[in-house]
């Protein structure tokens, strides 16, 4: 099974002035790739992944998670956004479990696990430390933590280096990459930057703005380290 599936998905926000954010949208994205969406800014790229999750409704077409329609969000799904949203007043490793808090799962049995995830991304330290002891970058590794830590089948990631600076940003890309050779999850990664898509990307789905429609879908068969 394709892990996200689109039928000519479109999407009109509400209003008289609605945009048309998405149309005609067709594709398969089969499982345990790393896709890049690629486009300028406007083009519908967070659009489509907020659909993916469940966050907005498409207005029209079939759009099919894990083999099921998307109503609201579905289960196995882990996403970060441009901005960490971690809670202030919990510390790293409380942040990290939401998630596993959520699912109504017992954090206890996620011990080892949270250990792993920090250890991953070179937070052994400071699971016991609060979000504003930590640095950007710092902040947006706590994030994927907590993304991966019910072990999502579809990683969604909508620009989250994007605050970052240039060489923080190169560092997480590499981590990134490094930490999907370990879990091989289907990933989704909204970013405008070109090198950074293909750089990360197995597959690149270029997108075009007014209204966003998928142009091309380019994959990249290159043998990974
Ligand atoms: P991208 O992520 O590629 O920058 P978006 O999906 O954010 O593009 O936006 C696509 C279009 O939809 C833009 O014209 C944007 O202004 C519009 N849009 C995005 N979010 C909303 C919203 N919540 N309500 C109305 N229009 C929106
Ligand atoms: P930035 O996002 O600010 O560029 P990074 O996330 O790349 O910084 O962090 C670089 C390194 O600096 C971290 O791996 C960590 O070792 C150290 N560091 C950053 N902030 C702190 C902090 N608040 N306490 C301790 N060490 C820190």
């Amino acid at each position: 099974v394709a892990a996200v599936q689109a039928r000519n998905v479109s999407k009109q926000y509400p209003g008289a002035r609605g945009v048309q954010a998405l149309s005609g949208i067709t594709t398969d994205i089969p499982a345990g790739r790393f896709v890049s969406i690629l486009g300028p800014s406007g083009c519908g790229k967070s659009t489509f992944l907020r659909c993916v999750a469940g966050l907005e409704n498409i207005t029209g077409g079939e759009l099919l998670v894990n083999g099921s329609k998307v109503q609201g969000p579905p289960d196995g799904v882990g996403m970060v956004f441009q901005r960490d949203a971690l809670l202030e007043w919990r510390n790293i490793r409380k942040n990290i479990l939401l998630p596993v808090e959520f699912a109504k799962k017992r954090p206890q049995d996620y011990t080892d696990k949270v250990n792993h995830l920090l250890d991953l991304v070179g937070l052994s330290d400071f699971g016991h430390s609060y979000p504003r002891e930590l640095s950007g970058g710092m902040r947006q590794r706590a994030a994927i933590c907590r993304a991966l830590v019910d072990d999502p089948s579809l990683l969604l990631m909508d620009e989250p280096f994007g605050a970052l600076d240039a060489f923080t940003r190169d560092q997480m890309n590499f981590e990134l990459q490094r930490i999907w050779m370990e879990t091989k999850n289907t990933v989704l990664f909204v970013t405008h930057g070109i090198s950074e898509a293909v750089y990360l990307g197995d597959v690149v789905m270029v997108f075009s703005p007014r209204p966003g429609r998928l142009m091309e879908t380019i994959t990249i068969d290159l043998p990974r380290p």
